[in-house]
Protein backbone atom coordinates (compact mmCIF):
# COMPACT_ATOMS: atom_id res chain seq x y z
CA UNK A 1 0.00 0.00 0.00
CA UNK A 2 2.85 2.59 1.16
CA UNK A 3 4.55 1.34 -2.08
CA UNK A 4 1.70 2.30 -3.96
CA UNK A 5 0.93 6.08 -2.36
CA UNK A 6 4.22 6.70 -2.92
CA UNK A 7 4.43 5.55 -6.58
CA UNK A 8 1.09 7.82 -7.55
CA UNK A 9 2.45 10.96 -5.70
CA UNK A 10 5.91 10.69 -7.37
CA UNK A 11 4.20 9.91 -10.87
CA UNK A 12 2.59 13.25 -10.01
CA UNK A 13 5.81 15.15 -9.10
CA UNK A 14 7.86 14.08 -12.25
CA UNK A 15 4.85 15.37 -14.25
CA UNK A 16 4.94 18.89 -12.95
CA UNK A 17 8.52 19.20 -12.84
CA UNK A 18 9.02 17.78 -16.19
CA UNK A 19 6.06 20.65 -17.06
CA UNK A 20 8.71 22.99 -15.23
CA UNK A 21 11.57 22.38 -17.39
CA UNK A 22 9.33 22.43 -20.57
CA UNK A 23 8.02 25.96 -19.88
CA UNK A 24 10.01 27.77 -17.59
CA UNK A 25 7.14 28.46 -14.76
CA UNK A 26 5.51 27.10 -12.17
CA UNK A 27 1.66 27.11 -11.73
CA UNK A 28 1.74 27.37 -8.47
CA UNK A 29 -2.28 27.39 -7.97
CA UNK A 30 -2.19 23.99 -10.27
CA UNK A 31 0.28 22.36 -8.69
CA UNK A 32 -1.07 22.43 -4.56
CA UNK A 33 -4.49 21.76 -6.23
CA UNK A 34 -3.42 18.53 -8.29
CA UNK A 35 -0.99 17.67 -5.08
CA UNK A 36 -3.95 17.47 -2.84
CA UNK A 37 -5.88 15.62 -4.90
CA UNK A 38 -3.58 13.15 -5.41
CA UNK A 39 -2.89 13.30 -1.85
CA UNK A 40 -6.59 12.48 -1.07
CA UNK A 41 -6.80 10.19 -3.44
CA UNK A 42 -3.69 7.63 -1.45
CA UNK A 43 -5.44 8.32 1.60
CA UNK A 44 -8.61 7.59 0.51
CA UNK A 45 -6.93 4.25 -0.69
CA UNK A 46 -5.31 3.88 2.64
CA UNK A 47 -8.69 4.27 4.72
CA UNK A 48 -10.30 1.94 2.64
CA UNK A 49 -7.43 -0.44 3.29
CA UNK A 50 -7.87 0.31 6.81
CA UNK A 51 -11.85 -0.47 6.97
CA UNK A 52 -11.65 -3.63 5.31
CA UNK A 53 -12.59 -5.82 8.36
CA UNK A 54 -11.98 -9.48 8.91
CA UNK A 55 -14.77 -12.08 9.20
CA UNK A 56 -15.23 -13.24 12.98
CA UNK A 57 -13.35 -16.06 14.36
CA UNK A 58 -15.76 -19.06 14.53
CA UNK A 59 -16.53 -18.33 18.45
CA UNK A 60 -17.54 -15.16 17.84
CA UNK A 61 -20.22 -14.99 15.32
CA UNK A 62 -23.09 -14.45 17.74
CA UNK A 63 -23.81 -10.68 19.30
CA UNK A 64 -26.61 -9.92 21.92
CA UNK A 65 -29.70 -8.53 20.05
CA UNK A 66 -31.92 -5.52 21.45
CA UNK A 67 -34.45 -8.13 21.41
CA UNK A 68 -33.27 -10.10 23.90
CA UNK A 69 -31.90 -13.00 21.53
CA UNK A 70 -28.87 -13.38 19.51
CA UNK A 71 -28.25 -12.15 15.92
CA UNK A 72 -26.07 -14.16 14.12
CA UNK A 73 -23.08 -13.69 11.97
CA UNK A 74 -24.11 -13.77 7.77
CA UNK A 75 -21.46 -12.26 5.94
CA UNK A 76 -19.22 -9.16 5.09
CA UNK A 77 -21.07 -5.91 3.59
CA UNK A 78 -19.65 -3.29 2.27
CA UNK A 79 -21.00 0.37 1.76
CA UNK A 80 -18.90 3.49 0.63
CA UNK A 81 -18.17 6.17 3.13
CA UNK A 82 -17.55 10.15 2.23
CA UNK A 83 -13.85 10.58 4.59
CA UNK A 84 -12.17 13.92 4.47
CA UNK A 85 -9.91 11.90 2.06
CA UNK A 86 -12.86 11.53 -0.26
CA UNK A 87 -14.65 8.53 -1.07
CA UNK A 88 -13.86 5.37 0.23
CA UNK A 89 -15.55 1.78 1.07
CA UNK A 90 -15.64 -0.08 4.07
CA UNK A 91 -16.47 -3.93 4.41
CA UNK A 92 -17.50 -4.96 7.69
CA UNK A 93 -19.11 -7.90 9.41
CA UNK A 94 -23.08 -8.41 8.92
CA UNK A 95 -25.40 -9.95 11.54
CA UNK A 96 -28.92 -10.41 11.83
CA UNK A 97 -31.54 -11.86 14.72
CA UNK A 98 -33.77 -14.43 13.14
CA UNK A 99 -36.04 -13.81 15.83
CA UNK A 100 -36.76 -10.01 15.12
CA UNK A 101 -34.69 -10.31 11.78
CA UNK A 102 -32.63 -6.54 13.03
CA UNK A 103 -29.70 -6.61 11.26
CA UNK A 104 -26.55 -4.52 12.93
CA UNK A 105 -22.97 -3.52 12.10
CA UNK A 106 -21.10 -3.47 14.91
CA UNK A 107 -18.18 -1.94 13.21
CA UNK A 108 -20.38 1.29 11.96
CA UNK A 109 -21.21 2.51 15.51
CA UNK A 110 -17.38 1.92 16.47
CA UNK A 111 -16.40 3.91 13.55
CA UNK A 112 -19.72 6.40 13.99
CA UNK A 113 -21.20 5.80 10.74
CA UNK A 114 -24.09 4.06 11.89
CA UNK A 115 -27.27 4.37 9.29
CA UNK A 116 -24.66 7.25 7.19
CA UNK A 117 -22.03 7.01 4.36
CA UNK A 118 -20.83 10.24 5.44
CA UNK A 119 -17.67 9.93 8.44
CA UNK A 120 -17.52 11.95 11.25
CA UNK A 121 -14.72 14.37 10.24
CA UNK A 122 -17.37 15.32 6.97
CA UNK A 123 -20.74 15.76 8.93
CA UNK A 124 -18.74 17.92 10.94
CA UNK A 125 -17.52 20.15 8.27
CA UNK A 126 -20.70 20.33 6.30
CA UNK A 127 -22.54 20.65 9.78
CA UNK A 128 -19.96 23.89 9.92
CA UNK A 129 -20.99 25.03 6.48
CA UNK A 130 -24.84 24.05 6.62
CA UNK A 131 -24.62 26.45 9.48
CA UNK A 132 -23.24 29.54 8.55
CA UNK A 133 -24.66 29.63 4.90
CA UNK A 134 -27.74 27.98 2.52
CA UNK A 135 -27.02 24.22 2.05
CA UNK A 136 -25.89 24.76 -1.54
CA UNK A 137 -23.61 27.76 -0.99
CA UNK A 138 -22.38 24.90 1.31
CA UNK A 139 -22.16 22.67 -1.31
CA UNK A 140 -19.74 24.98 -3.10
CA UNK A 141 -17.45 25.61 0.21
CA UNK A 142 -17.11 22.03 0.34
CA UNK A 143 -15.49 21.70 -3.06
CA UNK A 144 -13.25 24.80 -2.44
CA UNK A 145 -12.46 24.08 0.82
CA UNK A 146 -11.81 20.59 1.43
CA UNK A 147 -11.65 19.23 -2.55
CA UNK A 148 -14.95 17.72 -1.56
CA UNK A 149 -17.70 16.83 -4.21
CA UNK A 150 -21.49 16.48 -2.36
CA UNK A 151 -24.24 17.59 -2.91
CA UNK A 152 -26.59 20.10 -1.82
CA UNK A 153 -29.13 17.39 -0.16
CA UNK A 154 -26.34 15.76 1.73
CA UNK A 155 -25.45 19.19 3.13
CA UNK A 156 -28.80 19.97 3.99
CA UNK A 157 -29.74 16.58 5.56
CA UNK A 158 -26.23 16.47 7.81
CA UNK A 159 -26.81 19.85 9.34
CA UNK A 160 -30.15 18.70 10.12
CA UNK A 161 -29.15 15.45 11.50
CA UNK A 162 -26.74 17.67 13.75
CA UNK A 163 -28.61 20.15 14.67
CA UNK A 164 -31.49 17.89 15.31
CA UNK A 165 -28.95 15.55 17.64
CA UNK A 166 -28.10 19.29 19.61
CA UNK A 167 -31.82 20.52 19.70
CA UNK A 168 -32.51 16.57 21.18
CA UNK A 169 -29.76 17.31 23.70
CA UNK A 170 -31.09 20.54 24.71
CA UNK A 171 -34.48 18.95 25.60
CA UNK A 172 -32.60 16.33 27.78
CA UNK A 173 -31.03 19.21 29.33
CA UNK A 174 -34.26 20.76 29.94
CA UNK A 175 -36.16 17.84 31.41
CA UNK A 176 -33.17 16.69 33.70
CA UNK A 177 -33.22 21.00 34.89
CA UNK A 178 -37.39 20.67 35.69
CA UNK A 179 -37.14 16.88 37.17
CA UNK A 180 -34.47 17.57 39.51
CA UNK A 181 -33.18 21.05 41.29
CA UNK A 182 -30.70 22.80 39.33
CA UNK A 183 -27.11 22.92 41.25
CA UNK A 184 -26.45 26.35 42.40
CA UNK A 185 -23.19 26.80 40.59
CA UNK A 186 -20.18 28.57 43.60
CA UNK A 187 -18.88 31.23 41.53
CA UNK A 188 -17.76 34.78 40.90
CA UNK A 189 -20.98 37.01 41.29
CA UNK A 190 -22.51 38.28 38.45
CA UNK A 191 -23.05 42.15 38.33
CA UNK A 192 -25.97 42.82 36.47
CA UNK A 193 -27.49 39.84 34.00
CA UNK A 194 -29.74 40.20 30.91
CA UNK A 195 -32.46 38.20 29.45
CA UNK A 196 -33.73 39.65 26.46
CA UNK A 197 -36.58 37.88 24.36
CA UNK A 198 -38.48 38.51 20.91
CA UNK A 199 -39.97 36.50 18.39
CA UNK A 200 -39.20 36.53 14.45
CA UNK A 201 -41.21 34.90 11.27
CA UNK A 202 -39.55 32.27 9.55
CA UNK A 203 -41.35 30.94 6.25
CA UNK A 204 -42.38 27.32 6.30
CA UNK A 205 -43.83 24.53 3.79
CA UNK A 206 -47.50 24.55 3.46
CA UNK A 207 -48.01 21.68 6.01
CA UNK A 208 -46.33 23.28 8.65
CA UNK A 209 -48.92 26.34 8.84
CA UNK A 210 -52.20 24.50 8.11
CA UNK A 211 -55.64 25.85 10.42
CA UNK A 212 -53.15 28.74 11.30
CA UNK A 213 -54.10 32.21 10.60
CA UNK A 214 -51.82 34.99 9.16
CA UNK A 215 -51.55 38.10 10.37
CA UNK A 216 -53.85 39.79 7.65
CA UNK A 217 -57.66 38.27 8.41
CA UNK A 218 -59.19 35.67 6.52
CA UNK A 219 -55.47 34.96 4.74
CA UNK A 220 -53.42 31.96 5.80
CA UNK A 221 -50.22 32.28 7.63
CA UNK A 222 -46.84 31.43 5.84
CA UNK A 223 -44.48 31.67 8.67
CA UNK A 224 -44.34 30.31 12.02
CA UNK A 225 -42.24 31.98 14.84
CA UNK A 226 -39.15 31.49 16.39
CA UNK A 227 -38.77 32.74 19.60
CA UNK A 228 -35.65 34.13 20.63
CA UNK A 229 -34.19 34.77 23.78
CA UNK A 230 -30.34 35.93 24.77
CA UNK A 231 -28.71 35.95 28.05
CA UNK A 232 -25.48 38.48 28.50
CA UNK A 233 -23.73 40.65 31.19
CA UNK A 234 -22.90 44.04 32.04
CA UNK A 235 -19.94 45.01 34.91
CA UNK A 236 -19.69 48.85 33.38
CA UNK A 237 -21.48 51.71 32.42
CA UNK A 238 -19.88 54.27 30.59
CA UNK A 239 -18.67 56.85 33.27
CA UNK A 240 -19.07 60.32 31.38
CA UNK A 241 -22.81 59.81 29.63
CA UNK A 242 -23.95 56.74 32.14
CA UNK A 243 -24.93 54.55 29.39
CA UNK A 244 -25.24 50.56 30.00
CA UNK A 245 -21.86 48.72 28.16
CA UNK A 246 -22.39 45.27 27.61
CA UNK A 247 -19.57 42.68 28.79
CA UNK A 248 -17.74 41.78 25.84
CA UNK A 249 -18.31 38.20 24.35
CA UNK A 250 -20.90 37.78 27.41
CA UNK A 251 -23.99 36.95 24.93
CA UNK A 252 -25.67 33.37 24.40
CA UNK A 253 -28.34 32.84 22.48
CA UNK A 254 -31.12 29.97 22.60
CA UNK A 255 -34.12 29.60 20.38
CA UNK A 256 -36.76 27.49 18.33
CA UNK A 257 -40.31 26.99 17.07
CA UNK A 258 -42.17 25.77 19.75
CA UNK A 259 -44.93 27.15 22.46
CA UNK A 260 -44.19 29.98 24.87
CA UNK A 261 -44.51 27.53 27.62
CA UNK A 262 -41.97 25.24 26.08
CA UNK A 263 -39.59 28.17 25.24
CA UNK A 264 -39.85 29.09 28.85
CA UNK A 265 -38.18 26.31 30.41
CA UNK A 266 -35.31 27.06 27.57
CA UNK A 267 -34.58 30.15 28.36
CA UNK A 268 -34.79 29.92 32.13
CA UNK A 269 -31.89 26.97 31.55
CA UNK A 270 -29.80 29.05 29.79
CA UNK A 271 -29.85 31.93 32.30
CA UNK A 272 -29.67 29.43 35.12
CA UNK A 273 -26.42 28.06 33.15
CA UNK A 274 -24.90 31.87 32.79
CA UNK A 275 -25.29 32.96 36.77
CA UNK A 276 -28.76 33.84 37.20
CA UNK A 277 -28.72 32.38 40.70
CA UNK A 278 -25.56 34.39 41.31
CA UNK A 279 -26.75 37.72 39.68
CA UNK A 280 -26.95 41.30 41.63
CA UNK A 281 -29.26 42.98 39.38
CA UNK A 282 -31.34 41.04 37.37
CA UNK A 283 -33.09 42.48 34.08
CA UNK A 284 -35.80 40.65 31.51
CA UNK A 285 -36.23 42.85 28.52
CA UNK A 286 -38.76 42.49 25.53
CA UNK A 287 -41.65 44.76 23.49
CA UNK A 288 -44.85 44.55 24.74
CA UNK A 289 -45.60 41.08 23.44
CA UNK A 290 -47.70 38.89 26.17
CA UNK A 291 -45.80 35.72 26.74
CA UNK A 292 -43.02 37.49 27.09
CA UNK A 293 -44.22 39.38 30.46
CA UNK A 294 -46.44 35.62 31.51
CA UNK A 295 -42.16 34.34 31.50
CA UNK A 296 -40.66 36.88 32.96
CA UNK A 297 -43.29 36.49 35.97
CA UNK A 298 -43.34 32.61 35.54
CA UNK A 299 -39.51 31.83 35.57
CA UNK A 300 -37.61 35.16 36.63
CA UNK A 301 -39.76 37.13 39.06
CA UNK A 302 -38.04 39.68 41.33
CA UNK A 303 -36.37 40.56 37.73
CA UNK A 304 -36.59 44.32 37.05
CA UNK A 305 -39.11 44.26 33.77
CA UNK A 306 -38.17 46.94 31.06
CA UNK A 307 -40.21 47.30 28.07
CA UNK A 308 -37.75 48.35 24.98
CA UNK A 309 -37.79 51.93 25.12
CA UNK A 310 -37.87 52.14 20.94
CA UNK A 311 -40.83 49.83 20.88
CA UNK A 312 -43.02 52.26 23.37
CA UNK A 313 -41.94 55.13 21.37
CA UNK A 314 -43.21 52.94 17.83
CA UNK A 315 -46.45 52.41 19.65
CA UNK A 316 -46.83 56.53 20.14
CA UNK A 317 -45.76 57.26 16.70
CA UNK A 318 -47.97 54.34 15.15
CA UNK A 319 -50.82 56.50 17.29
CA UNK A 320 -49.84 60.19 16.21
CA UNK A 321 -49.91 58.87 12.83
CA UNK A 322 -54.16 57.66 13.28
CA UNK A 323 -54.49 60.98 14.56
CA UNK A 324 -52.94 63.14 12.44
CA UNK A 325 -53.00 61.38 9.23
CA UNK A 326 -50.66 63.53 6.92
CA UNK A 327 -49.80 65.97 9.06
CA UNK A 328 -46.23 65.57 9.74
CA UNK A 329 -45.63 68.96 11.39
CA UNK A 330 -48.99 68.32 13.43
CA UNK A 331 -47.81 64.93 14.16
CA UNK A 332 -44.22 65.90 16.02
CA UNK A 333 -45.72 68.83 17.68
CA UNK A 334 -47.91 65.57 19.68
CA UNK A 335 -45.32 63.67 19.97
CA UNK A 336 -42.92 66.36 21.31
CA UNK A 337 -45.43 66.61 24.04
CA UNK A 338 -46.26 63.08 24.43
CA UNK A 339 -43.11 60.92 23.61
CA UNK A 340 -40.13 63.85 24.97
CA UNK A 341 -42.34 65.20 27.83
CA UNK A 342 -43.71 61.77 29.18
CA UNK A 343 -42.61 58.76 27.77
CA UNK A 344 -39.19 58.91 28.16
CA UNK A 345 -39.70 60.94 31.41
CA UNK A 346 -41.71 57.22 32.72
CA UNK A 347 -44.46 59.43 33.67
CA UNK A 348 -46.72 56.82 32.39
CA UNK A 349 -49.80 57.80 34.34
CA UNK A 350 -49.65 61.07 32.92
CA UNK A 351 -49.37 59.93 29.55
CA UNK A 352 -52.49 57.16 29.84
CA UNK A 353 -54.40 60.40 31.29
CA UNK A 354 -53.39 62.31 28.37
CA UNK A 355 -54.39 59.19 25.84
CA UNK A 356 -57.79 58.70 27.48
CA UNK A 357 -59.13 62.37 27.34
CA UNK A 358 -58.15 62.45 23.49
CA UNK A 359 -61.63 62.47 21.83
CA UNK A 360 -62.37 61.28 18.41
CA UNK A 361 -65.53 61.02 16.05
CA UNK A 362 -63.65 58.64 14.36
CA UNK A 363 -64.46 54.85 15.98
CA UNK A 364 -61.72 53.29 14.68
CA UNK A 365 -58.70 55.90 16.02
CA UNK A 366 -61.17 55.57 19.77
CA UNK A 367 -60.38 52.18 19.73
CA UNK A 368 -56.43 52.91 18.82
CA UNK A 369 -56.56 55.34 21.47
CA UNK A 370 -58.14 52.27 23.78
CA UNK A 371 -55.84 49.80 22.99
CA UNK A 372 -52.19 52.13 23.35
CA UNK A 373 -53.91 53.80 26.18
CA UNK A 374 -54.15 50.08 27.93
CA UNK A 375 -50.66 48.98 26.60
CA UNK A 376 -49.11 51.93 28.45
CA UNK A 377 -50.86 51.40 31.39
CA UNK A 378 -50.25 47.81 31.41
CA UNK A 379 -46.72 48.25 30.96
CA UNK A 380 -46.44 51.69 33.19
CA UNK A 381 -43.70 49.94 35.94
CA UNK A 382 -41.48 48.21 32.63
CA UNK A 383 -41.54 51.81 31.33
CA UNK A 384 -39.52 53.81 34.12
CA UNK A 385 -36.84 54.96 31.91
CA UNK A 386 -35.15 57.47 34.07
CA UNK A 387 -35.06 54.96 36.95
CA UNK A 388 -33.28 52.49 34.74
CA UNK A 389 -30.65 55.10 33.43
CA UNK A 390 -29.91 56.02 36.51
CA UNK A 391 -29.23 52.53 37.58
CA UNK A 392 -27.20 52.41 34.26
CA UNK A 393 -29.49 49.79 32.65
CA UNK A 394 -30.03 49.28 29.18
CA UNK A 395 -33.45 50.72 28.19
CA UNK A 396 -33.29 49.10 24.81
CA UNK A 397 -33.46 45.82 23.76
CA UNK A 398 -31.48 45.85 20.47
CA UNK A 399 -29.50 43.40 21.28
CA UNK A 400 -32.31 40.65 20.43
CA UNK A 401 -33.39 42.66 17.64
CA UNK A 402 -29.97 42.52 16.04
CA UNK A 403 -29.79 38.37 16.74
CA UNK A 404 -33.19 38.15 15.08
CA UNK A 405 -31.51 39.29 12.45
CA UNK A 406 -28.17 38.04 12.44
CA UNK A 407 -28.92 34.65 14.15
CA UNK A 408 -32.13 33.32 12.47
CA UNK A 409 -33.32 36.18 9.36
CA UNK A 410 -30.02 36.17 7.48
CA UNK A 411 -30.01 32.40 8.09
CA UNK A 412 -33.31 30.96 7.62
CA UNK A 413 -35.35 34.30 5.79
CA UNK A 414 -33.81 34.09 2.95
CA UNK A 415 -35.65 34.13 -0.91
CA UNK A 416 -37.12 31.19 -1.98
CA UNK A 417 -36.62 29.29 1.68
CA UNK A 418 -39.42 27.04 3.13
CA UNK A 419 -38.31 25.64 5.60
CA UNK A 420 -40.51 22.39 8.02
CA UNK A 421 -39.92 23.21 11.68
CA UNK A 422 -38.05 20.19 12.22
CA UNK A 423 -35.29 21.95 9.54
CA UNK A 424 -35.46 25.23 10.55
CA UNK A 425 -34.94 24.15 14.64
CA UNK A 426 -32.36 22.01 13.61
CA UNK A 427 -30.63 24.75 11.93
CA UNK A 428 -31.50 27.26 14.88
CA UNK A 429 -29.76 24.66 17.37
CA UNK A 430 -26.98 24.35 15.19
CA UNK A 431 -26.38 27.80 15.19
CA UNK A 432 -26.87 29.13 18.70
CA UNK A 433 -24.70 26.44 19.49
CA UNK A 434 -21.71 27.96 17.30
CA UNK A 435 -22.40 31.25 17.97
CA UNK A 436 -22.53 30.10 21.71
CA UNK A 437 -19.01 28.69 21.28
CA UNK A 438 -20.33 25.70 22.36
CA UNK A 439 -19.80 23.42 18.85
CA UNK A 440 -16.69 21.97 20.21
CA UNK A 441 -17.84 20.89 23.48
CA UNK A 442 -21.00 19.02 21.74
CA UNK A 443 -18.79 17.14 19.13
CA UNK A 444 -16.25 16.46 21.89
CA UNK A 445 -19.08 14.91 24.20
CA UNK A 446 -20.55 13.24 21.53
CA UNK A 447 -17.84 11.53 20.53
CA UNK A 448 -16.70 10.01 24.74
CA UNK A 449 -20.48 8.89 24.38
ZN1 LIG B 1 -33.68 -9.64 17.79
Amino acid sequence: MHQEMAREVNQLLSRIFAQRRHSGRTDLEAVESALRAALHQAGATALSELLQYQAPAPDQRQLPCPCGHHAQYQELRSKPVLTVMGRAQISRPYYLCSHCHQGQFPADVELDVKDTEVSPGVRRMLAVVGAAAPFDHGRQQMEVLAGLEVTTKAVERTAEAVGGDIAQGEQREIQRAIQLDLPIVVDAPVRILYVQMDGTGVPVVKKETVGRQGKTDGQPAHTREVKLGCVFTQTKWDKKKGYAIRDPDSTTYTGAIETAEMFGKRIYLEAWKRGWSRAETKVVMGDGAEWIWNLAAQHFPGAVQIVDLYHARQHLWELARKLYPNAEVNQKVWMKAHQRRMLDKGKIERLVGALRSIHSANPEVREKIRTEADYFERNAERMRYPKFRRQHLFVGSGVIEAACKTVIGSRLKQSGMFWTVRGANAIVALRCCHINGRFEDYWESRRAA
